[in-house]
């Protein structure tokens, strides 16, 4: 049997307690990892797999401790979790063994080292609980320190808006309740493996509400606005309770939590926020093309992150509303302030992190020059904006903290803080002293080396250092014989000899004990100065909100004159929305502004339902998702791309908008698209805002324009809500006929020949022919098939009329009255109909359509309970 060594038995202890970690194992100035620690790494980092001396056949790998960050920085970024393991006893004064402890531990969600972070984008940590119907959520950026808790219903389609909420917040780990992870595991994984995002069950606390009171020092959660939101309360308490224990005692920069009402925010599913391309999620499209692109132009990155915020959470709250949209005007009115003010804000560094820094302890002397230079731009904005309400932050305090780095950090502090030249001179007399010991030494022993050359004549003698002698005398082979009786020797080389005389080894001995009583000074002074700046956190805390709202305001304001916007008029829920030549705000980026053709909409209380037809390509998505798009940019805040608009605030959007096979894979896109229309219709109403584009497509002509029509029924009898309706089936523009509040329009082309040409332009009135074979045509089918398209086009239109002129009619009627001759013959085919298509016959055709090898045990849940409520 081998023994192992002390060093191994160290180690395989520590592994014990961290089987799940990839164990960082402090040696030296080497992290080792071993075993399949060490496969891992060199397998995922390209690191050598080599194996120890002492330990024979033991797989290891390491990376020196000054270059750990990136390696880490890519492993969690790969999923895994890293503990450090550190030398907690200095070497020098042990014996035996040195103690080793695991002092962190680093998971995707809780990565400290902001360097290998998005800026412009939060790193969050989610927690979800499920109790009875509701299910709480909450989420941690642990750099910055925001701490946000919501609710949602548990309804029978939950699951779109609990993927929606981890959509919006696309958080990097998510913790979930160990009960609720069984029933939500099949979809969870679906769609975090998709995106990247680690997922852990994790059980549930016991009296987490006593928990957070506890850790954030208050009476009652009534403060947070939490009292008696059990699930959140749990979610909170479970993010909490994981990221103390990765923080093994440090400090977290967690203060408080912000409850989100949902009713004070428009919902915005899971499909939405996609369709309509918000924010990037999708790291290969990048940001380019979405609304986030066109609106960011901020100079900080917490303002940057502020405009995300808003953007995934447009307000509901008309006070709020406008509010921000005066904030804006104030920038948008005054074009010195403005540019004055964006031109200072480039010189503020990320403020939320650097103090997230302080209080985890990680920061360092750049940050805290960082934090001066930011606090004096601060203080220059808020002289800037005088007698305005819009920029308050504690001058005073921030003035102090601003004196005492000034006085004390030096502006070449490098980025360590364990080897000296941080603290300014005349900040600490003692340091001062020492610096003069270390500074008189050094060029004593300049003396010593110019006196040594005098007294043997050998030009190239020269006084040199190494770590294992220390400094010494370095003579060439050839200048021996003119070496002094008094030299001491002390190590021969190829072609030089190294000698030490007596007072080059004194005032060595005093430079090498400055050298480091500086160090231990130096990093002692500036960990007191950091304590005592972290008092101040609140006042730092405010200065980053109060920076990254001006940052975004300033920058609402700048992007809206610079891309032509105008200020909405909010209205109250359900009213009127009315925009006067609307644009698209990202097409009209890519497409140039001068190309982009505006449209007009109005829905208010007479027609709220748009029926819009027109062939392919013409702009209908286009046009429906920009009306979507101005509704979100209006609610958040922000100014839009219109010449003018009344906007009825809307409390949820929807969109139904081609295939996205990727969300919920397994589902055949007819499946989802259903399914995503029960989910609209489920959850919208009458204040809600709803784009159908193209139902029913997935599926033959009659079935399509039966669920199409009956669909539109719905919304338009029971719901309410303001629809904008795009088809392809220009039979369905009969509905305008016979629904009061539907309208049509199309979209305008020109036939020239048989050319067709794009106008772009929305007017009244329905389409009455497709130009499928024309756009066939636009984008480059072979003659031969456009040629035998229209062939068949024309033989099916032959027969339509044949049909046509049988039933005495000069055109099929789908709705509306039939005559009276055939009112009869209908009534009999739809007798016949009803006795065949029983209940029980449409729930046997559902069980023969099911693919049962393409579903998931939820999908089977859901099918059966449908299946049960055809039944019944
Ligand atoms: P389909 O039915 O095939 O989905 P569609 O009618 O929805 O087509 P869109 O996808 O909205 O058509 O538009 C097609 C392209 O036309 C857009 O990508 C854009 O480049 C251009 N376009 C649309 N609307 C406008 C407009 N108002 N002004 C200028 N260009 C436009």
């Amino acid at each position: 049997m081998i023994i192992d060594t002390p060093l191994m038995s160290q180690y395989k202890e520590i592994k014990k307690q961290n089987k799940d970690n990839i164990l960082f194992f402090r040696l030296g100035d080497f992290y080792e990892m071993f075993f399949e620690d060490a496969v891992i790494v060199s397998k995922e980092l390209g690191l050598t797999l080599t194996s120890r001396n002492r330990e024979k056949g033991v797989p290891m790998a390491g990376i020196p401790y000054h270059s750990a960050t990136g390696y880490i920085g890519k492993l969690v970024a790969k999923g895994y979790k890293v503990a450090i393991c550190e030398q907690v006893e200095d070497p020098k004064s042990t014996k035996g063994i040195v103690k080793r402890e695991v002092v962190r531990v680093i998971t995707p969600g809780t990565i400290i080292d902001t360097e290998f972070l998005d800026e412009k984008n939060n790193n969050y940590l989610m927690g979800i609980v499920m109790k009875k119907s509701v299910i709480g959520i909450a989420y941690v950026d642990i750099t910055t320190g925001e701490a946000i808790a919501s609710e949602i219903e548990k309804t029978d389609d939950y699951i779109y808006r609990l993927l929606g909420e981890i959509n919006k917040v696309f958080p990097r780990e998510i913790l979930v309740d160990t009960d609720f992870y069984e029933v939500v595991k099949g979809e969870l994984q679906q769609f975090t493996q998709l995106n990247e995002i680690t997922v852990n069950p994790y059980n549930r606390l016991k009296n987490s509400e006593k928990f957070l009171e506890e850790y954030f020092k208050v009476i009652s959660l009534e403060s947070f606005n939490m009292k008696g939101k059990e699930a959140s309360i749990e979610a909170t308490a479970i993010i909490l309770d994981y990221t103390i224990a990765l923080q093994k005692g440090h400090e977290i920069p967690i203060e408080r939590v912000k409850f989100l009402e949902n009713k004070s925010i428009m919902e915005l599913n899971l499909t939405t926020q996609r369709n309509l391309d918000i924010i990037a999620t999708n790291k290969e499209k990048g940001i380019v093309g979405t609304l986030e692109w066109v609106l960011d132009s901020c100079n900080t990155s917490m303002g940057s992150r502020l405009l995300k915020r808003y953007l995934k959470n447009p307000s509901t709250c008309r006070d709020e509303i406008i509010k921000r949209q005066n904030d804006v005007e104030f920038f948008y009115s005054d074009v010195l302030k403005r540019e004055e003010i964006r031109e200072h804000l480039k010189n503020i560094y990320d403020v939320e992190r650097i103090l997230g820094k302080l209080i985890l302890g990680t920061e360092n002397g750049k940050d805290l020059l960082a934090l001066k230079d930011s606090i004096r731009s601060g203080i220059e904005i808020e002289q800037i904006l005088n007698k305005d309400s819009i920029f308050k932050i504690d001058t005073e305090i921030l003035t102090e903290i601003y004196r005492l780095i000034d006085s004390s950090i030096s502006p070449e502090a490098p980025f360590s803080i364990r080897e000296g030249g941080i603290i300014k001179a005349g900040y600490s007399e003692e340091l001062d002293e020492l610096n003069d010991i270390s500074k008189n030494g050094k060029n004593t022993i300049l003396e010593i080396e110019n006196r040594e050359r005098e007294r043997t004549g050998i030009k190239g003698l020269k006084i040199k250092f190494n770590k294992v002698f220390g400094y010494f005398i370095e003579i060439t082979k050839a200048n021996i014989n003119l070496v002094p009786a008094d030299y001491i020797r002390k190590q021969t080389l190829a072609n030089a000899e190294r000698y030490i005389v007596e007072d080059l080894k004194i005032y060595e001995e005093k430079i090498l004990h400055a050298k480091e009583k500086i160090e231990s000074l130096e990093y002692m002074l500036f960990k007191q100065i950091s304590e005592e700046i972290k008092k101040y956190r609140d006042s730092l805390s405010k200065l980053a909100y109060e920076i990254a709202y001006i940052d975004l305001m300033s920058n609402l304001a700048h992007i809206a004159i610079k891309n032509s916007y105008v200020k909405p008029e909010i209205l109250e829920f359900g009213e009127d929305i009315e925009i006067v030549g609307g644009r698209h705000p990202i097409v009209e980026e890519l497409v140039g502004r001068d190309n982009f053709i505006k449209n007009s909409v109005i829905l208010d209380r007479d027609k709220n339902f748009i029926i819009l037809t027109g062939p392919n390509m013409a702009g209908k998505s286009t046009y429906m998702k920009q009306i979507a798009l101005i509704l979100i940019m209006a609610q958040m805040g922000s100014y839009i791309p219109a010449e003018y608009a009344r906007i009825g605030m809307v409390d949820k959007v929807f969109t139904r908008v081609g295939a996205n096979d990727d969300l919920v894979t397994g589902q055949s896109t007819f499946m989802l698209e259903m399914s995503e229309v029960a989910n609209i219709v489920n959850s919208a109403t009458k204040n809600s805002f709803i784009i159908l584009d193209e139902i029913g497509r997935g599926t033959s002509t009659f079935d399509g324009i039966s669920i199409a029509t009956a669909i539109t029924e719905y919304i338009h009898d029971k719901l309410e809500a303001k629809t904008l309706f795009a088809t392809h089936y220009h039979e369905l523009t009969q509905l305008e006929m016979k629904l009061s509040r539907a309208i049509n329009f199309r979209i305008e082309v020109k036939e020239e020949g048989k050319e067709i040409i794009f106008l772009r332009e929305i007017v009244r009135g329905g389409a009455d022919k497709s130009y499928g074979i024309e756009v066939a045509r636009l984008a480059g089918l072979p003659k031969q098939i456009l040629i035998r398209a229209e062939e068949i086009l024309r033989i099916l239109e032959n027969r339509k009329m044949i049909i046509e002129k049988n039933v005495k009619k000069e055109q099929l009627i789908l709705f509306g009255e039939l005559p009276e001759e055939l009112k009869k013959e209908n009534k009999k085919v739809v007798e016949k109909s009803n006795e065949l298509e029983g209940k029980e016959r449409i729930a046997l055709r559902v069980i023969k359509e099911l693919e049962l090898d393409r579903m998931t045990p939820m999908d089977a849940f859901l099918k059966l309970n449908e299946i049960k409520r055809i039944l019944n």
